[in-house]
C-alpha cells in the first residue's frame, strides 16, 4: 500500500491495478491468494480475508464446497475431455443443457450453446443472431444495442457491446454495428421531479428515437443485464424493463437478456428475468453457473430463434461455431452439481432471508456524509462516494478515496471491489448472518476511516 502523491489518496492493490486482469509480476506487489474456506480467502502470509466479491461476483457455493470437488475429480477419472462438435458430446454436456433448459422458467427456452466464459458467450449470441437474420433472408438486420455502464465482457465484440469508456478507448472500439443507449440509473440521471416512472419512459422513449434514427430494419438485438454489475450495481428504475421490452417487440428486436452476474439467485429470484419479468429471446450465463470452480459459460435459445437456425428452409448450413472446450465435461459435471446444490439448499430461499440483514445493514450508512447513494438487491450492493451526496459532486480522483475506503477494508481482512469511487460486493450465496455483521461492521469501520480522511 502506497499514499499517492498528495498524501490524499491511499492506494490499496486495486488502485495500482485498475482493470485489467492483470501482468503477471510480482513488481506490483500483488496480493496472492492462496486458499479458500467457506467465504473467506487466505492470502500467502495466511493472512484471511472475507471474500465480500465472491471472487468476481461467482463463487456462489463459497471456497470449499466438496461436492463440487467431488463431481470435478469424479469426471477426471472418467472422462477429463471429450468435445462437443461433429454431433458428439459427453453425457454431463448433455445432462446440464437438459437441466438449465428446466433451471430457466421466465419463458420457454429450447436449445442450449456452450462456451468457457461470459465474454465468450456473448460473443455467441452476435454470431447467432447475425446467422438468424441470414437464415431469415434479412442481411441488413445486424445492429445491437446495448447501455452505457454496461459490461459484457472483454472479448472485441463483448467490449464492443459494454458501455464502460476504458473498454473501448485506446482499442478502436466499439465495433460498428453496436450502437449504446441510455444508463437507466434513476438517482445519476433523472431529471427535478421526475418519478422512476417517468425517468423510465424518457429513456425508452429515447430508445425508440434511437431505433428510429438507425433504422428498424438494421437493429437485430437489444441486451441487458438485468441489474448492471460492473458499471456500479444499477437496478432498473419502475416500469423500466416492461417498457423497453414493448418497444424492441415493436420494432422485431431481439432481446438478449445477460445474466452472467444475476443468475442462479443473485437477486432473489433464481434469474434477473424472473424479478423483473423479462422474457427475453437469449440468454447468457457464467460466473456461478459453476460457482466459478472450473470455467464455463452458456446461452440460451428460445424455441423461435432455435426453429429458424434448424428449420428445412434454413440454406445456410450448419451454425459453424464452437470451442475446443464448449461443454466441457469436467466444467458441465460441476455445474450440474452446483446447480443440483441451489435447488436441494432452496439458495433462492435462503438469499431471501439473509438480503434484509445484508441491505438494511448496509443502506443503514446511507446517511454519511461521503456516500452519494447506496442500492442493492438480494445479495449484490454497490456503493457510491461522492461530495454533499450529489451525483455531481464527485471527489477529486486523485484523492482515491474508493480506494481509500478499500485499503481499509483489505487492512481489517475484507475485500471489496473497488472502481474508481464505487465499492461492490456481491458475497456468496452462503454467507451466514455472523458473516453478514462481520462484513457490515469492517464496512462500518472503513467508511469512519474514510471519512475522517475527507475531512483531514
Ligand atoms: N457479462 C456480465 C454481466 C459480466 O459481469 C461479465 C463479467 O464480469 C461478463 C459478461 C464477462 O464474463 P467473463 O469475464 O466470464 O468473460
Amino acid at each position: 500500500v502506497t499514499e499517492s502523491k498528495d498524501g490524499k489518496g491511499f492506494m490499496g492493490h486495486s488502485m495500482l491495478a485498475p482493470f485489467t486482469a492483470g501482468w503477471q509480476t510480482t513488481e506490483l506487489h500483488p496480493l496472492v491468494i492462496e486458499k479458500s474456506e467457506g467465504c473467506y480467502v487466505y492470502d500467502t502470509t495466511g493472512k484471511k480475508y472475507l471474500d465480500s466479491l465472491a471472487g468476481l461476483w461467482c463463487t456462489a457455493l463459497g471456497g470449499n464446497e466438496p461436492r463440487l470437488v467431488a463431481a470435478a475429480t469424479k469426471q477426471l477419472n472418467t472422462l477429463p475431455f471429450y468435445h462437443s462438435f461433429w454431433n458428439r458430446t459427453t453425457k454431463p454436456t448433455l445432462d446440464l443443457a437438459k437441466e438449465l433448459l428446466e433451471t430457466f422458467t421466465a419463458t420457454k427456452m429450447a436449445k442450449v450453446f456452450f462456451a468457457n466464459s461470459g465474454s465468450e458467450a456473448n460473443d455467441t449470441q452476435v454470431k447467432l443472431v447475425w446467422y438468424y437474420n441470414n437464415a431469415l433472408g434479412r442481411p441488413n438486420k445486424k445492429k445491437f444495442i446495448a447501455r452505457a455502464k454496461s459490461y459484457h465482457g472483454s472479448t472485441l465484440i463483448s467490449a464492443s457491446l459494454s458501455g464502460l469508456s476504458p473498454l473501448h478507448q485506446k482499442f478502436d472500439l466499439p465495433a460498428p454495428f453496436v450502437v449504446h443507449t441510455d444508463c437507466p440509473h434513476y438517482w445519476r440521471y433523472h431529471l427535478p421531479g421526475e418519478t422512476e416512472e417517468e425517468f423510465s419512459t424518457r429513456l425508452v422513449n429515447n430508445l425508440e428515437d434511437l431505433i428510429l434514427k438507425e433504422g428498424p430494419e438494421t437493429i437485430a438485438a437489444f441486451i441487458a443485464e438485468p441489474v448492471m454489475g460492473a458499471g456500479g450495481v444499477i437496478l432498473p428504475p419502475a416500469t423500466y424493463f416492461e417498457k423497453v421490452q414493448a418497444v424492441v417487440r415493436k420494432y422485431d428486436i431481439l432481446f438478449i437478456a445477460d445474466e452472467v452476474i444475476c443468475a442462479f439467485g443473485r437477486l432473489g429470484t433464481m434469474f434477473g428475468c424472473d424479478k423483473y419479468n423479462i422474457k427475453p429471446d437469449l440468454v447468457s450465463v457464467a460466473k456461478a453457473l459453476s460457482s466459478a470452480y472450473m470455467p464455463i459459460g452458456a446461452i440460451l435459445v428460445s424455441p423461435e430463434v432455435a426453429d429458424v437456425i434448424h428449420s428445412q428452409s434454413n440454406k445456410l448450413g450448419n451454425f459453424s461455431h464452437g470451442f475446443t472446450y464448449s461443454g466441457h465435461p469436467v466444467a458441465c459435471a460441476v455445474a450440474l452439481e452446483a446447480l443440483k446444490i441451489y435447488k436441494e439448499r432452496n439458495i433462492v430461499e435462503q438469499i431471501r432471508s439473509i438480503s434484509p440483514r445484508f441491505q438494511d445493514g448496509l443502506k443503514a450508512f446511507s446517511d454519511s456524509p461521503i456516500i452519494g447513494e447506496i442500492r442493492g438487491t438480494g445479495l449484490v450492493l454497490g456503493t457510491e462516494f461522492t461530495d454533499d451526496k450529489s451525483p455531481n459532486n464527485s471527489f477529486p480522483p486523485e484523492w482515491g478515496i474508493g480506494s481509500y475506503f478499500g485499503a481499509q477494508c483489505e487492512k481489517q481482512g475484507m475485500l471489496v471491489r473497488v472502481s474508481g469511487d464505487n465499492i461492490m460486493m456481491s458475497p456468496p450465496f452462503i454467507i451466514s448472518p455472523d458473516e453478514v455483521d462481520e462484513l457490515i461492521s469492517i464496512y462500518g469501520n472503513a467508511l469512519k476511516a474514510t471519512e475522517e480522511r475527507v475531512q483531514e
